[in-house]
């Protein structure tokens, strides 16, 4: 029997209700348990409230303003009336579910993932209103509670406090009937990154599944990450024998994917960046010789031949004015991986043998270059190389191991990668990229924007965001109209279940944790104010004396600074 419809509405509802972490593993368990393996792919997508994998095109499109008139074609109401309604309730969802008395076609939801899928993918020449019309035809077919739901899903707000992570421990103990095997799940998911087709082949061929995934041209992975130390001396004792330092540049992350002419270029949080940036596009066309490679590297700024700030290079994320900013800010890519080569995955294959194949594939030019680097199993060659770096301006340097087994391990931060900064080497302050969950009125010369911002780390044991400071300095004026501006879109009502927020910290707005700033602190105190790390050390731990650096638009809310990290460094700066 294809799963109606109604019964995804129904878990909706009872998620909707629920705040404990391990209730909502269990009702989805429960869940996925029961319908058919076929069905797997399109409910996961739609409990998260999204129609495919995240690194395909998922916004549908639809402004409140033509939800309404969807609500109004369904319902046959009046617009006045539906506006009404809109401004007693405060939830279009809600509105649509008062005002739908219908229900007796059987929407599955096979029949309302393709009718998402249409409303997508509809454009040109009366676009909007096709898309209009097929959500108000769904919306005259759904009963009440459907029709909130597919209400709140069309605009892309069904938040539910369902994330990747909570599927993906569902899926362990629906399909693989342990939790044990969560870690393996996550590593196929580094993988194959989208989620649908992973619970699919969990549910058909178990546990077994995770050994099918590799990379492939077009699909992204998630991107390997470096771990940090104190001392370039840490470096070796974690990296044994040679290793090959790296440049570090300060842009964005870029995975280019060419398959014959055709190159696709993917952020850090998987999303498809390349009409941001079509020189670079245009240079990965020209100088990659391979027919389809995947390629890693980093994207910066540059002003007569000089590499900018990566505040600049931030200017360039735009749907608009792109050709404009393009002259305005060029950019060039350093590449420093190849992950794929015709036809082949890589990833297991050392570092320096994909360095060699990188550099083999390239030519190079004004805008596509090799990350520089040196080999070596000496400090003092390091160590002078870091220097060198510095002095011309770069961040410091990535260090990278050489050994047999310096796999590319996507999603992973791990010793393979270190990051040594000049910050850490001048014993500078610790820097956090903070989800922002909060903000307090401004008063005086802040009146209108806000007076501090709260501000949290990613859990990601359980998914929430804890509360760990709260930001009142360092913003610019220009600052202040950035965030008021970049935070408009995710004020919400009533706090949302994934943060964990107490008093005294109650903010007078709450956000959708979304935006991630990058804060710069002094120490990290034990505090009964904040949440962070509570369940692990039984008191909060909170960042004293923060200040604003600067927005992070690379980084999602699961990029952000993790508890664990917090802990660990909250350790090291107390035993010493
Ligand atoms: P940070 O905030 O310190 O820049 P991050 O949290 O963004 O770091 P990390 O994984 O900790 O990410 O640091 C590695 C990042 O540095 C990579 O994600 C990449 O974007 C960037 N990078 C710059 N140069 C290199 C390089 N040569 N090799 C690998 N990564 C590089």
């Amino acid at each position: 029997m294809p799963t109606a419809f109604k019964n995804l509405a129904a878990l909706y509802a009872e998620l909707e209700k629920e705040t404990s972490y391990l209730k909502i593993r269990d009702i989805l368990v429960r869940f996925f348990k029961q319908i058919p393996r076929g069905d797997v792919k399109t409910a996961a997508y739609l409990s998260l409230g999204t129609v495919g994998p995240h690194y395909e095109k998922t916004e549908l499109g639809i402004a409140e303003k033509m939800a309404m008139r969807a609500v109004c074609a369904a319902s046959e109401e009046l617009p006045q009336k539906v506006k009404r309604l809109l401004l007693q309730k405060g939830d279009l969802g809600d509105v649509a579910e008062s005002l739908s008395s219908h229900g007796k076609n059987k929407l599955t939801i096979q029949k309302v993932h393709q009718t998402l899928l249409a409303v997508r993918d509809a454009a040109g020449e009366r676009s909007q209103e096709k898309k209009i019309q097929l959500i108000a035809k769904l919306l005259k077919q759904a009963s009440p509670t459907e029709a909130k739901y597919l209400v709140r899903i069309a605009l892309g707000k069904l938040r539910l406090g369902v994330a990747d992570k909570s599927l993906l421990d569902a899926f362990a103990l629906a399909f693989t009937g342990s939790i044990a095997n969560r870690q393996r799940i996550e590593d196929s998911y580094n993988v194959c990154t989208d989620i649908g087709w992973l619970g699919e082949s969990l549910a058909k061929r178990g546990i077994k599944a995770t050994e099918q995934f590799d990379i492939s041209v077009g699909r992204p992975v998630q991107s390997m990450l470096a771990q940090r130390v104190n001392a370039v001396a840490e470096i070796f004792e974690k990296i044994p024998g040679e290793i090959s330092a790296e440049e570090k540049y300060d842009g964005e992350r870029m995975q280019i994917h060419k398959n014959g002419d055709r190159i696709i270029a993917f952020s850090r949080r998987l999303e498809n960046i390349g009409a941001q940036y079509p020189e670079i596009i245009e240079a990965a066309r020209k100088g990659i010789t391979a027919k389809t490679a995947v390629l890693d590297g980093e994207v910066v700024a540059v002003k007569n031949g000089k590499i900018m700030p990566f505040q600049l290079l931030m200017q360039r994320r735009r749907k608009y004015d792109v050709e404009a900013y393009r002259a305005k800010i060029p950019t060039k890519i350093f590449l420093f991986d190849v992950l794929y080569l015709n036809g082949r995955s890589l990833l297991k294959k050392s570092y320096p043998e994909r360095k060699k194949l990188l550099a083999s594939i390239m030519r190079e030019s004004e805008r596509l270059k090799l990350a520089g680097g040196v080999t070596s199993a000496r400090i003092n060659v390091i160590q002078a190389f870091f220097e060198r770096s510095v002095k011309r301006g770069l961040e410091g340097i990535i260090a990278k191991s050489t050994g047999p087994d310096s796999f590319y391990r996507p999603g992973k931060r791990g010793w393979a990668w270190i990051k040594w900064k000049k910050e850490y080497a001048q014993g500078m302050r610790e820097t956090f990229d903070l989800v922002v969950i909060g903000s307090y009125a401004g008063k005086g010369i802040r009146k209108g924007f806000f007076g501090a911002l709260l501000c949290a780390a990613y859990n990601k044991q359980n998914g929430q965001f804890e509360t760990f400071t709260k930001v009142g300095s360092g913003f610019t004026e220009k600052d202040f109209a950035q965030l008021k501006k970049e935070l408009r879109p995710f004020e919400i009502k009533t706090k949302q279940k994934l943060l964990r927020v107490e008093k005294p910290m109650i903010p007078d707005t709450y956000y959708e944790p979304r935006l991630v700033i990058e804060v710069l602190g002094a120490e990290i105190t034990k505090s009964p104010n904040h949440t962070a790390a509570k369940d692990i050390l039984k008191t909060g731990l909170a960042l004293r004396f923060p200040r604003f650096i600067r927005i992070r638009k690379d980084k999602g809310p699961t990029d952000a600074t993790t508890i664990k990290q917090i802990i660990a460094l909250y350790k090291r700066n107390n035993s010493s």
